[in-house]
């Protein structure tokens, strides 16, 4: 039985559904292990649900404060363009850049910033990228804000925060990059909510930023849910950072606030396969026409514990006291 009952898909979206389902792209019950297929959020003629991307977004565009920042020229802007890169490379040992780029990073913008070793996992299928390096950077979105979703057209508070956050997210890589190329080293941005080659979440946690939760997005140790990526590839010498591994996946087996509180009951409250990995998964097929609805929705990144100021410390805390007994 649904957990939600009340909630019924808007035709909007689900007569845009192509025949396959967006579980079957994403490789949901596949055993075999691939990279991951070009999906939401990347340009419309390039994946199987691409008219239904382009309803969604329109509808995103019918709020003023959305589409103000998701215009060519939002509040605080995108950052700047790329510069040429140096002829000259500035020498220094791997363990100096690496410390160079996440101060650069938190200190323009930043509030997270961690460092991978480019992996074909991090690569979606069709696309290559030859730098060896990436760069994750995170940016806090401010709760008070976050947890007044679902948006509405009256209040469309928790969705504009994402959309302000992508931006800040935007111009943080886009800096970096420049810095990068600058020292004369190649240097590339990512920035979203739109995606290109780069598969940010599995690179994040990779890079240390934290786990995959329940809900299908991140947990980190600090922000909980509540922050967005960008990053940059790039051939500077670099260390990779390792795992951050406080605990959240074990604490996920144990809490469904977000299985409860998701309206479309999208959230599988146990891991599934998905391209040879078990793994946490969201149902595609039932999440999108309601976050079409509410403007990105965000509901389960609000509701997670984790994600509350302050309340991810604690967690943690009773988390490892728990394991100490054990
Ligand atoms: S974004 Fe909303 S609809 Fe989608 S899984 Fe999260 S709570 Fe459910
Ligand atoms: S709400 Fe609970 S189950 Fe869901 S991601 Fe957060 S901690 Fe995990």
């Amino acid at each position: 039985m649904a957990r939600n009952p009340a909630y019924v898909a808007n035709p909007a979206f689900t007569d845009l559904f192509p025949e396959i389902s967006g579980n079957a792209v994403n490789g949901l019950g596949s055993t075999q292990p691939r990279q991951a297929s070009p999906f939401f959020w990347h340009p419309a003629g390039k994946q199987t649900h691409g008219a239904l991307q382009t309803a969604v977004t329109e509808h995103l565009q019918r709020v003023p404060e959305l589409s103000n920042h998701f215009s060519r020229n939002p509040p605080g802007g995108r950052g700047p363009k790329p510069i040429n890169q140096a002829r000259q490379r500035v020498d220094k040992p791997a363990a100096i850049w690496a410390k160079d780029v996440k101060s650069f990073a938190l200190s323009h913008e930043g509030d997270l910033v961690g460092i991978a070793k480019m992996s074909p996992d991090y690569v979606y299928e069709g696309y290559e990228i030859k730098e060896p390096w990436v760069i994750l950077v995170g940016v806090a979105m401010a709760y008070d804000e976050l947890a007044q979703v679902p948006a509405t057209f009256d209040n469309p508070t928790g969705a504009v925060v994402v959309a302000k956050e992508y931006n800040r997210a935007a111009r943080v890589c886009r800096k970096l990059t420049n810095y990068i190329l600058s020292q004369g080293y190649y240097a590339k941005a990512y920035q979203g909510p739109y995606a290109s080659a780069l598969n940010m979440i599995p690179a994040a946690i990779d890079a240390g930023l934290g786990e995959l939760g329940k809900h299908g997005s991140m947990i980190n140790r600090e922000y909980g849910s509540s922050f967005r990526l960008s990053a940059v590839t790039t051939d500077l010498p670099l260390l990779a950072d390792e795992r951050d591994e406080f605990g959240a996946d074990d604490y996920c087996t144990r809490c469904e606030a977000c299985v409860r509180a998701c309206p479309p009951d999208a959230i599988f409250d146990n891991k599934q396969m998905v391209r040879g990995v078990s793994k946490w998964y969201v149902d595609f097929d039932k999440c999108i026409p309601y976050f079409g609805d509410t403007f990105g929705c965000g509901i389960c990144i609000a509701r997670c514990p984790f994600s509350r100021p302050g309340n991810a410390f604690r967690l943690i805390e009773r988390i490892n006291k728990q394991s100490a007994k054990d």
